[in-house]
């Protein structure tokens, strides 16, 4: 059974899910040959693996955390058929799920702005607007990621929907951080590059415990090992020399990960086998 929620000091951490979409096998595993990593993923008839869109909610008394939006709903329906997207249950129906609501969120945390990571920081209102979904949250978001969005290269554009972030700015909720950041007691941002220049992970600390959440450094946990690595990355290199560096504290501290896009996990641990790193699911 999936473990969608766990305790960590004073925290309660919970796993939420917008739904699921499919993107080709090949560019999510980047120079890993399919023979290797079909076993862990089947392709569809069209190449495509099925990921899944994680977010996690973290709670601290009253106070409401939530770490990425998914892919929202208001798009159009050709770019929701190409990427076959299935709402189920939908960000909001699943934070519903756990008695609160949408006025309830304090913070909102994008570890980037790739579409399937802020999707749902927006909704259309009545008049067909976006306005952003969380009314009372203020958005974190790396400055450098914020410039990159508006001006991406013609390699990553169809990655950034504007839709999805500029209104934020509008409502006046928008939070820029520059850097590695406290955002409340024991809840950090922390600059980990590579997918993008600017890409944030997300370390929640309490009583001696720790859970980081990855982003896209590490999509799922088949993607543990070293040249796991998608070809949506820009600077790969960045990428591997992080994922030594975290894996590395994560072991020696004995930290808890969650994954952005695994569809059976959304938390697990990683370990060193002879030489090699490998994914432990929570029991
Ligand atoms: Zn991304």
């Amino acid at each position: 059974m999936t473990i969608d929620k766990i305790s960590l000091g004073q925290f309660e951490i919970f796993g939420l899910r917008d739904g699921f979409f499919y993107l080709d096998g090949g560019a999510m595993f980047g120079v890993v040959p399919k023979t290797l990593w079909e076993k862990k993923f089947p392709a569809d008839e069209r190449n495509r693996i099925k990921l899944a869109l994680n977010s996690i909610l973290i709670k601290r008394g009253t106070a409401l955390i939530l770490v990425e939006t998914g892919i929202g709903s208001d798009l159009d329906p050709k770019f929701f058929d190409y990427y076959s997207v299935e709402k189920i249950p939908g960000l909001v129906p699943s934070l519903q799920k756990l008695g609160y609501q949408v006025d309830d969120i304090d913070f909102v945390i994008n570890t980037h702005l790739h579409f399937d990571h802020c999707g749902g920081n927006t909704c259309k209102n009545e008049k067909g607007e976006d306005v952003p979904t969380f009314p009372k949250a203020k958005y974190i978001i790396q400055k450098g990621e914020w410039e990159y969005a508006l001006h991406p290269t013609e390699r990553d554009e169809p990655s950034y929907l504007t839709s999805n972030f500029l209104p934020v700015e509008r409502y006046g909720l928008l939070q820029l951080v520059d850097g590695n950041r406290e955002i409340s007691e024991g809840v950090e941002v922390i600059i980990v590059p590579g997918h993008t220049s600017r890409h944030q992970c997300l370390k929640v600390s309490s009583e001696g415990k720790t859970l980081f959440f990855l982003g896209d450094l590490v999509p799922t946990s088949a993607h543990i090992g070293l040249s796991y690595i998608m070809s949506y990355d820009l600077f790969p290199q960045e990428t591997l020399q992080n994922k030594k560096k975290f894996y590395e504290q994560a072991i020696d501290e004995d930290w808890i990960l969650a994954f952005n896009h695994d569809p059976e996990h959304f938390f697990g641990k990683v370990k060193k086998v002879k030489n090699k790193y490998t994914f432990e699911p929570l029991l």
